[in-house]
């Protein structure tokens, strides 16, 4: 933790810039709405005041226990890839009633807060009363928490609407579906011109690995570039008593398998931090038949976004050569994912003044880029903005997975996201545009 000070970057060495001879901007002295009053995700009672010390100017004394109830309701009914329309209608959208058409004149600068939506094709395991409805998909990654924490950002904003008027701050909310698929929703929310307008994105992402009422955050990289590769190799099967007249498969995609990455390993610079992981091998269906198909596919991710750009025909030579000598058919897909995070300096100057403001000088903890794949990297290639970790561990509690079907979050998690989201946009707005 920093004590009281600006967080040096945890693994460059590198400090964000602040101006520490800025004057405390108005509404850092004002914090959006009080946490607490809400439960955690075990059913305890949360201590009153919240994870930070307390703060003040609710916009409803029942605020924090309506975002842990938005959050509830969004993992109750998880939905997995892109949105499919109910017959009869469209569906209700748990915002609809805080909606807003922009009032007052041209906003001098605009900040977007990103949620995404999708859950995962995993069965819960956690028995909440509010577990997952629908067989098979459950929220493991904490999209959730995302979505209610920005609804819930947007309904503090929305309570002091005429101050955000007369600083001209503009804010809009995105809801993003399909962030957990190659290609992800972010393409469309892009082609539909999502971005336009827009100055500055903001996001929040659950990290089960520090606790709640604070943040992690670092300037620069702090999510990997993924991409995914599929290899289909085919060939002559036969009886496994005569592999010699066949071209064994199986034989094959082991080597694919093991020496692959090898290979890549040593024709990429190390300090680009590629790693190709199989998530999925599949050959054969008896011991004593060689099949005349099989198949693996994996992740590939690249800390490095330039050598990101270069690596997807690198892996179809490989593969080819590491296949040639037995004379097996191969077939590679790879698909680009998703490029890393940048974070943006100024974006996080704003969520750390914003957490700092609102939760303590303890709030913002260092974090290091990781290996996870995130499509909010491809809005940061069209305009600068920042993601910040969101401790959802309970101090002294168990430290959870991401994408694993047990995955519990303290629900105070949610309203430090709205808070955090919602004071960085009242803090990076000034007459001139972002500060
Ligand atoms: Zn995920
Ligand atoms: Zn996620």
């Amino acid at each position: 933790m920093y004590p009281g000070g600006r967080p040096p970057d945890a693994d460059r060495g590198e400090a964000f810039r602040d101006d520490p001879h800025r004057p405390p901007h108005p509404s850092r002295r004002r914090p959006l709405e009080p946490p607490g009053g809400s439960r955690d995700r075990r059913g305890g009672r949360t201590a009153r005041g919240g994870p930070g010390r307390p703060a003040a100017g609710a916009a409803s004394p029942r605020a924090p226990a309506a975002r842990a109830e938005l959050a509830r309701a969004a993992h109750h009914r998880p939905r997995h890839g892109r949105p499919h329309r109910r017959r009869g209608g469209r569906d209700p959208a748990p915002g609809d009633r805080c909606g807003g058409r922009p009032r007052g004149p041209r906003p001098a600068g605009t900040g977007r807060l990103r949620a995404d939506l999708d859950a995962l094709p995993l069965e819960e395991a956690t028995g909440l009363p509010f577990a997952s409805r629908t067989q098979g998909v459950c929220h493991a990654c904490g999209h959730d928490v995302h979505t209610a924490g920005v609804l819930g950002a947007g309904l503090a904003l929305k309570a002091v609407e005429d101050e955000l008027v007369r600083r001209r701050i503009g804010v809009r909310l995105l809801f993003q579906p399909a962030e957990e698929t190659i290609p992800g929703g972010a393409h469309a929310v892009m082609e539909h011109g999502g971005l336009d307008g827009v100055d500055r994105l903001l996001a929040v992402h659950c990290d089960p690995s520090i606790d709640v009422g604070t943040v992690g955050l670092r300037v620069g990289p702090i999510t990997a570039a993924s991409d995914s590769v599929h290899v289909a190799l085919t060939g002559r099967g036969g009886h496994t008593s005569r592999p010699h007249l066949t071209q064994d498969l199986t034989y094959a995609l082991g080597k694919v398998v093991t020496e692959v990455p090898a290979v890549l390993s040593r024709r990429l610079d190390p300090r680009d931090g590629a790693t190709l992981v199989w998530g999925m091998v599949r050959s054969g269906s008896a011991p004593n038949i060689i099949p005349t198909r099989a198949e693996c596919t994996g992740t590939l991710r690249i800390l490095d976004a330039e050598a990101w750009h270069s690596t997807g025909p690198l892996i179809e030579e490989i593969v080819r050569s590491v296949v040639a000598p037995y004379g097996v058919g191969a077939e590679v897909t790879y698909v680009k994912g998703v490029p890393p995070v940048d974070n943006d300096n100024d974006a996080v100057v704003a969520l750390s003044r914003a957490a700092m403001t609102l939760l303590g000088p303890h709030a913002v903890v260092p974090t290091k880029q990781s290996m996870g794949g995130e499509d909010l990297g491809w809005y940061l290639t069209q305009v600068p903005g920042a993601m910040a970790r969101l401790g959802t561990r309970t101090p002294g509690g168990q430290t959870h997975e991401l994408h694993q079907g047990d995955l519990v979050v303290d629900e105070r998690a949610v309203v430090v996201a709205a808070q955090v989201l919602a004071g960085s946009v009242l803090t990076s707005v000034g007459t001139d545009g972002l500060v």
